[in-house]
């Protein structure tokens, strides 16, 4: 989400004259584009801003910008740290130009006002990866649902759809200037509507529309909800071949007391529903989720059903975390953060252990068989293997062949002979 946010404001800022670089001691401004889902991601952002304090200090005129979500969390705080010149919400890049225009080392410039219509769904972005392959699509901002332990809603605000002509018009474009994937991007997108006097456009229906493009084009698309995942999403993905066969679908606890803690409004059973529909239609679909340990009032039986429900789906991959209290949400506000650290720690090693084994098995049942894989580019751990993924999203190398240069964006079989929990190793068919 946040690439696609820096492609848009790269595209707003050159635009208005400014060009990009990544050689901080050559900027003139000096932007870090933030999160806010955990504490140690803004952490991080305090420790850069020391490494831009170092900047300004060589070269006073240096304007030091925060854009995102911790901008918006943090609003004036940040300006009253004396290190940043601009502090800009994830609604107000439009206004970044005009910030930047006002702004001085001793004029600090703020805007954090959150929108109900922002898309920035006329801006086309400027791609920042270098290879040309794969394409983030932002189809949606916001989101209504208030997890209670989630900062998002008060950082991105409400949700609004994007305009799906906008949409189709971006991928269109992305496929004509080569690339082979698309991801569609929202918070929640099977919540993404769009009514209009043609008739109303649902995920299902958007998703349909992009995976027509074309047979080459790859789509995928992060992240769904389980409560909202429908049965005409799953079918409609299991229609189209190239709409890849990975769902990543957050389960955060297999607990029904924390699920209902959480504010997930699904229970055990209906996620468990949700994930045979999956497999039922599309046998062959790669599941993977979020899971958060250690939260509030968590005991060593709800840690237990986690453990089972991740044994029970089988993930293919999944995002683990100890639960980190975030200022202002409804779990901040109404439940201690009791669990202590080094139960949380002991927790969450527990599920990472058992994510490694999960990952493994389901790798180790893909030997033998072949993928079609979309080649990224040369493998970064040796050079003379290639690397790319298959539409279930697993990594797979291969050696490159000697008397033929397959470039990235190419679509190759690959047969697989043996793997790591990570990795699939194969060679080229
Ligand atoms: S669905 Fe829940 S966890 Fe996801 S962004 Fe919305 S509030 Fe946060």
């Amino acid at each position: 989400m946040n690439v696609s946010d820096s492609e848009v404001i790269f595209a707003i800022l050159a635009k208005a004259g400014y060009e990009r670089t990544e050689d901080m001691a050559a900027a003139d401004v000096i932007l870090a584009n933030t999160c806010s889902i955990r504490d140690n991601a803004e952490q991080r952002i305090w420790s850069r801003l020391e490494l831009f304090a170092a900047q300004k200090k060589r070269r006073p005129e240096v304007l030091v910008g925060i854009v995102g979500c911790m901008a918006e969390r943090l609003k004036e705080k940040l300006l009253d740290s004396r290190k940043v010149d601009i502090v800009a919400g994830p609604d107000a890049y439009r206004s970044l130009p005009a910030l930047l225009e006002a702004a001085a080392p001793d004029n600090p410039q703020i805007n954090v006002l959150l929108s109900r219509e922002e898309t920035y769904g006329d801006i086309m972005p400027l791609r920042t990866d270098r290879g040309g392959v794969s394409a983030f699509i932002s189809i949606m901002r916001g989101c209504n649902n208030v997890c209670s332990y989630c900062v998002v809603p008060y950082t991105r605000g409400a949700e609004r759809s994007r305009d799906p002509e906008t949409i189709l018009a971006e991928a269109r474009d992305v496929y004509e200037r080569g690339y082979k994937e698309v991801t569609l991007l929202g918070q929640n997108v099977d919540s993404y509507f769009w009514k209009s006097a043609a008739g109303n456009t649902d995920f299902a229906d958007l998703l349909e529309s992009v995976a027509r493009i074309a047979p080459d084009l790859r789509v995928r698309y992060a992240t769904s909800h389980p409560k909202d995942i429908s049965d005409k999403l799953i079918e409609t993905m299991g229609r189209y071949a190239n709409i890849c066969r990975c769902i990543h679908l957050p389960v955060q606890s297999g607990s029904d007391v924390m699920l209902e803690k959480m504010r997930r409004r699904y229970t055990r059973e209906w996620y468990l529903d949700r994930v045979r529909k999956i497999r039922e239609v599309m046998p062959d679909c790669a599941i993977t989720t979020d899971v958060i340990a250690g939260f509030c009032g968590e005991t060593e039986q709800d840690h237990q059903d986690t453990l089972g429900i991740m044994r029970e789906v089988g993930y293919d991959y999944a995002y683990m975390f100890a639960y980190s209290e975030r200022p202002g949400t409804l779990a901040a506000r109404n439940y201690p953060d009791d669990i202590p650290p080094e139960v949380k720690n002991r927790r969450l090693t527990e599920i990472i252990d058992l994510q490694n084994e999960l990952s493994l098995e389901s790798n180790t049942r893909d030997v033998g068989k072949t993928f079609e894989v979309l080649v990224e580019g040369p493998s970064k751990r040796d050079p003379s293997d290639l690397c790319g993924r298959n539409s279930q999203n697993k990594m797979c190398v291969f050696p490159a062949p000697g008397d033929t240069d397959i470039r990235p964006g190419t679509y190759v079989t690959v047969r697989i002979l043996s793997c790591t929990s990570a990795t699939l190793l194969g060679e080229l068919v």
